[in-house]
This record gives structure tokens, sequence and C-alpha cells, in this order.
């Protein structure tokens, strides 16, 4: 149920400007600096779509992959005012993409916009982050809001490989609370499995977990083995505080 590779994924939500490139060139010193290169990891770092073209063209061939944070769920080109679909994403350098984060869930992104996005991304060949979470309210039926977030946004038959789940819990988004250790293991057991039995799928999902993650807390998250990587948020906007997270996790 564990994967060797690690991901490591910043998103940025609404920050930075051409400027802020020298973020990712000092992340990516502080990985050579402390040789962190000799684990498996998978850096991505999801941008605003006014910084994609710049930042994937800069990092062409380096080791750190570039991301969008949205789309809109209307197909290529069209009269929708200050959208930007998939593929307008695609062109301009995006290989990856966040989808299902609570922050547009709750600014009107359904489970049934959210598999029309998935749709599209997919038949973009864009590499999926789909983000899912119960809020505080609905802690006592997570597994029932996990099962209908799961069920209600994947095309029956996805690409396997294409997309990675994040588990966020919304009530953790940039408050500083985290969950216990024993809840995360349970968490991570039933949507690993569920995944697996509803899609049938031959291998179990790769699963990130998102939620205040840092340099101090991430020692809690790297003894849950079936945490496969981490989606993080305010911490990426530091070079400092996303390597100790890194570093910290290994050590
Ligand atoms: C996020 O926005 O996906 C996130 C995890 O934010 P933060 O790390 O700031 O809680």
């Amino acid at each position: 149920m564990t994967n060797k590779l690690k991901y490591f994924v910043g998103n940025w939500k609404m920050f930075g400007h051409f400027g802020s490139i020298k973020i990712i060139y000092q992340i990516q010193h502080l990985y050579k600096k402390f040789r962190l290169s000799k684990k498996k990891n998978k850096i991505i770092f999801c941008v605003p779509n006014t910084l994609i073209s710049y930042f994937s063209k800069k990092l062409k061939s380096k080791s750190i992959i570039i991301g969008a944070q949205n789309c809109t769920h209307h197909e290529n080109y069209g009269p929708f005012t200050g959208s930007v679909s998939a593929s307008m994403l695609k062109n301009v350098g995006a290989k990856y993409i966040i989808l299902g984060h609570s922050e547009n869930r709750s600014s009107g992104d359904s489970n049934y916009l959210i598999k029309k996005k998935i749709k599209l991304a997919l038949n973009e060949k864009l590499n999926i982050i789909f983000c899912i979470g119960e809020s505080k309210k609905d802690r006592k039926k997570i597994f029932a809001v996990l099962k209908k977030q799961l069920k209600g946004s994947l095309p029956k038959k996805y690409d396997f490989n294409k997309i990675i789940f994040a588990y966020e819990p919304i009530w953790s988004i940039g408050t500083g609370k985290i969950p216990k250790a024993n809840d995360l293991i349970k968490i991570f057991n039933f949507i690993k499995k569920n995944i697996k039995k509803t899609f049938k799928t031959k291998k179990y999902p790769i699963v990130l977990y998102g939620g205040s993650v840092n340099g101090k807390n991430i020692r809690i998250f790297s003894s849950v083995s079936q945490i496969d990587g981490f989606l993080i948020g305010g911490a990426s906007q530091s070079s400092k505080k996303f390597i100790d997270i890194i570093k910290n996790y290994y050590k």
C-alpha cells in the first residue's frame, strides 16, 4: 500500500510574481545542498495561471515540475469571461492540475463540475491532483463524505496513472490543526481500499495529505506509512520552510 516515490507538492494559491521564481531556485539549491535527491521525491509547484508559462520555460530541464490550481468546466475556447480551460493550461506548460480543492468547492465547484473538469484535464493528458476532505461539521460522517466525493467526481474508467489524490480535511487547511496519526491510518486505508474496490484498479492509488504541514509536524506524518506525500499551501511560499519539510521527513 506504500509508494516508494514521495510527492512534495506546493500550492501557491493567490501568491507570486515573476520574481518569485527565486523561491524555486532556492529550493533547488537547498535540495542539492542537503543531498535530498538521494531519496525518491517528486517536487511539483502549482502556481497561479499568470506564472505557468514563465516558470515552465525557466525550469524546462530542471527537477521541479509546474502545475496549475484549477480550470473551468468548459472545453477549449468560448464566451466565458475570465475562464481558463484545461487545454489552455496545457498549452502554456502545465503538467499537473489541482482539482476539487476545498477553496474552489466552497465557491461553487460541485462533484458534478469537478467530474467534468477531471474528464477535460484527462483529455489534455494533464496529471491530476484530486482533493477530497471533510468539514469540521462532517467529521462524524467522514467516510460517507469521502466516498461521495470519490464516486461523484471520478469517471467510471479513468487512467489510473494520471490521477493522484490529496486528502485535505477542510478544518486543517491554514489553521495549524492536524489529524491524529491513528486517525490518518484509518482514513488513508479507507481511501486507498475504496478507490481500488470501486474503480477496480490493479494497484492502490497514490494519496497525499494536505493541511497545515510544516517542518515540525512532518514527523507525525512520516510515521504514517500510508501517506505518499504532501500538498503544502502556506509553507510552500518559503524555500526554507518547504525544504525543512522534506529534510525533516527523512530525519
Ligand atoms: C492547501 O491549500 O492545499 C493547504 C494544504 O494549505 P496549508 O498547507 O496552508 O494548510
